[in-house]
């Protein structure tokens, strides 16, 4: 397929999926209305899935969505926020001693940090690549 080939089949595809979001929108809107109920808030939230460019400051250690750890393409991110919170967690214990010092930034990045990078930092990037052909 040539270049502007695919660019048109791409907005062909992005307008399907705005245009499906309205048509769900508008049924549910009706399943609630026949059913007499109401909505009363429409919400939505934005995904994390971009890791944050600074995820340790201080003493401070960002996890979870805190952190960016949603991943591209499936939208994963309960796993990825349990994982990393045990991960600070261990190494920051780890870091004290027994609680007889306090862990300095640099400890924390080349331990909590270094290791989530090393084991899913593969796995962010597969996503990202499948994203993008997707
Ligand atoms: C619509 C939607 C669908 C999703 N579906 C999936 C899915 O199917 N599978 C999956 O794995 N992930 C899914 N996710 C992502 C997943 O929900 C999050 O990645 C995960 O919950 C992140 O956990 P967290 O503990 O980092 O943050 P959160 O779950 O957001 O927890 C942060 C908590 O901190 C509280 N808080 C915030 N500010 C303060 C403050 N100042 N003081 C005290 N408390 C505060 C918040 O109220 C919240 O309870 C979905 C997300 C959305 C929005």
């Amino acid at each position: 397929m040539s270049v502007a080939g695919e660019r048109r089949a791409k907005r062909a595809t992005t307008e399907l999926t705005e245009l499906t979001s309205i048509i769900n929108y508008i049924l549910i809107y009706f399943i609630f209305a026949f059913a007499g109920g109401k909505i009363i808030r429409v919400e939505a939230h934005p995904i994390p899935e971009h890791a944050r460019p600074r995820r340790v400051q201080g003493r401070i250690a960002l996890v979870g969505d805190a952190a960016g750890y949603v991943t591209k393409c499936s939208g994963e991110g309960i796993y990825f926020a349990a994982k990393s919170g045990r991960m600070a967690a261990q190494a920051i214990v780890k870091l004290m001693k027994n609680g007889s010092r306090l862990p300095t930034q640099e400890e924390i990045e080349a331990t909590y940090i270094k290791d989530y990078d090393k084991a899913y930092g593969p796995t962010y990037a597969v996503l990202d690549i499948l994203q993008k052909v997707s």
